[in-house]
């Protein structure tokens, strides 16, 4: 018999829309997400994939339906700190704050918002810049860095709060091939080590490697939740099929 704890789902969303004015980029959607999962969300541009990830940490509310994360009803009344604190995101443009070192990047959220000490948050830190990769990195500025080594900053950062689900979206879409190759296989660790993982991305055969699932989108609507196995050989939809056919 399983556990309760290991079918609970971490993420669950139904009936979840998004409006900006009348257009519908969200078409009430329902999935589930459970801990430890790797979700791996593909489709065209303007399905409306940055557009979900973005409301599971509400940086966009959504409109109607229901996101629940970890049992709590995400709505106007959240805590977005709070929120914020259960799940990372890292973005395709690094965001990273220009006029803070790699370090303190990485240790004010920590301090401020888990009101860690300085020192604990700089342990912290420097275990997490060593895990990916750049523990010499700490005390350059963005500007520095190379545009992979700003994405493994941005990864360290979203780690430093010990979220329990990672968001990341399209975060090698613009790294060289050689950057992505490293993002990709520290991303491929994080998800052995058991974080739950929503990502976007056109890399084909990393989605291949980690995803449990694939979310399929197209025109705000979910078309396909399948493995990576089905989804790659006998997509489910002709909209799907065209959408590999232009990708591989
Ligand atoms: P994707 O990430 O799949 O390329 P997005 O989620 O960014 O797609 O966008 C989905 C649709 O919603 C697009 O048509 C886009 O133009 C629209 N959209 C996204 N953000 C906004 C916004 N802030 N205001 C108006 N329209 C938006
Ligand atoms: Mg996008």
């Amino acid at each position: 018999m399983r556990h309760e704890s290991t079918t609970t789902p971490i993420i669950s969303v139904r009936g979840m829309s998004k409006l900006f004015g009348d257009f519908v980029a969200l078409d009430r959607l329902n999935f589930d997400v459970r801990k430890g999962e790797k979700i791996v969300i593909l489709g065209p541009s303007g399905s409306g994939k940055s557009t979900l990830i973005r409301t599971l940490n509400r940086i966009e509310p959504h409109d109607s339906g229901t996101l629940t994360i970890n049992g709590k009803l995400i709505n106007d009344k959240t805590n977005p700190i709070q929120l914020r604190c259960m799940v990372g995101m890292v973005f395709q443009n690094y965001n990273l704050f220009p006029h803070l070192s790699v370090l303190e990047n990485c240790i004010l959220a920590p301090m401020r918002v888990r009101h860690m000490t300085r020192i604990e948050a700089t342990d912290l830190a420097r275990r997490y810049l060593d895990q990916v990769g750049i523990p010499d990195q700490a005390d350059k500025y963005p500007i520095q860095l190379s545009g992979g080594q700003q994405q493994r900053v941005a990864i360290a950062r979203a780690l430093c709060m010990q979220p329990e689900v990672m968001l990341f979206d399209e975060p090698t879409a613009a790294l060289d091939p050689e950057a992505i190759v490293g993002v990709v296989s520290i991303i491929d660790e994080l998800a052995e080590q058991g974080i739950t993982t929503v990502c976007v991305t056109h890399e084909m055969a990393f989605s291949r490697r980690i995803a449990d699932h694939i979310i399929f989108m197209d025109q705000g609507k979910i078309l396909e939740i399948t493995s990576p196995g089905t989804f790659f050989t006998s997509p489910q939809t002709d909209r799907a099929q065209n959408f590999l056919n232009q990708m591989l």
